[in-house]
């Protein structure tokens, strides 16, 4: 069964062929983070026209690539929501077109189930399976039973975790986006300072960084006050450090509570590699499989898109041609 993905709810214009679920052919990934830099972030109307430009190029890449035709796809997975719903609607209308032309079933995935379904493509899943979503909007424990069932058991009240890396680094002067560049400054070694760890209620799997980021920025416009130089790797090492330790203590919890044969990461921030190290460590200790996607898989990506939407189409869903952009899309059973 060949699947083509498309993915275009942010700033990546996306396109995969991936065959039984697990495979991938081709995966074409077209980033506009040049075109958003200077902004500081992604300018929806900006990131449409990009989309536009992009998506049919991208698509005809990931057949060429594939070495296929049109007529070799079995289904076209496309992310429906959430997103930004201008963007969304290049991807969906591209997929529209390609599925209409070609005689072929239109499966609407959600963009998180795609993060999630990512590790598809590294390792089979096990069953009861808990997943840590860090992404750039998104920070939750989802708690899998079977294929296409999701149990929220926490989320954050505030910033995702991929915001709150975002923000911390503008304070920092940093590109964006400044994840990857606080990661390569935590690890440069040489002192951390100390942020709190907010681990709210003791019962609870939700997160807040909010307060982590405010207190980042205070430690900032102090020093600044007092004159003195701030050394950006000890804030970018603390700060980096509160997070990999309340993610990784609480998904340990979760993960004890469930009595999980599987623990996966996934999002944007997943590429981290100080959570990597964390998680990986943590539980192979507890004797419990984890994976992450290979970092190419973690941030946004079409692959993704079809694994997830192949499990779906296998299930019999199928989106109707009148398929709308969802940007609040909730995370929904596949039964
Ligand atoms: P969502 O998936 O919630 O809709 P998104 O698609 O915009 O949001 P992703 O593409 O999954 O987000 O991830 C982008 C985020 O990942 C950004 O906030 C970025 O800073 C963060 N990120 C990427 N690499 C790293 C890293 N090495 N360390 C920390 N954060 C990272
Ligand atoms: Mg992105
Ligand atoms: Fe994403």
């Amino acid at each position: 069964q060949i699947i083509l993905g498309i993915e275009t709810s942010c700033d990546e214009t996306a396109a995969s062929i991936v065959r039984n679920g697990r495979e991938i052919v081709s995966n074409v990934v077209a980033s506009q983070i040049e075109s958003h830099k200077r902004f500081g972030g992604v300018v929806p109307e900006i990131a449409s026209r990009h989309h536009v430009e992009q998506v049919t190029i991208v698509i005809e890449e990931a057949l060429k690539q594939a070495n296929m035709q049109p007529s070799d796809i079995d289904a076209v997975a496309v992310t429906e929501g959430p997103g930004l719903v201008g963007a969304l609607l290049i991807g969906i209308n591209a997929a529209k077109a390609f599925a209409f032309a070609n005689g072929l079933p239109l499966v609407g995935v959600h963009h998180i189930a795609g993060h999630i379904y990512a590790n598809q493509l590294v390792e089979p899943m096990q069953f009861p399976l808990l997943a840590l979503v860090v992404s750039g909007g998104h920070t939750e424990i989802v708690l899998m039973r079977n294929h296409g069932s999701f149990e929220l058991i926490g989320e954050t009240r505030d910033d995702a975790a991929g915001e709150a890396y975002d923000k911390v680094a503008r304070v920092l002067k940093l590109p964006y986006p400044g994840g990857p560049h606080i990661d390569r400054l935590a690890h440069e070694g040489g002192e951390a300072l100390v942020f709190p760890r907010i681990w709210l209620e003791q019962d609870s799997y939700d997160f807040s960084f909010s307060g982590l980021k405010s207190s980042v920025i205070n430690y900032m416009h102090n020093a600044e006050q007092r004159g003195e130089v701030v050394n950006p790797q000890a804030v970018a090492a603390g700060f980096q450090a509160s997070v990999v330790e309340v993610l990784t203590g609480k998904t340990l919890r979760a993960a004890r509570e469930f009595k999980v044969k599987h623990v996966i990461a996934a999002g944007g921030v997943s590429a981290n590699k100080g959570l990597r190290k964390s998680l990986k460590d943590t539980f192979s200790k507890e004797g419990i499989t984890f994976t992450v996607p290979p970092l190419f898989l973690c941030t946004d990506n079409a692959a993704m898109i079809a694994a997830a939407g192949s499990v779906m189409f296998e299930k019999g869903h199928k989106s109707s041609m009148s398929m709308n952009g969802k940007p609040g899309m909730p995370l929904f059973d596949w039964n």
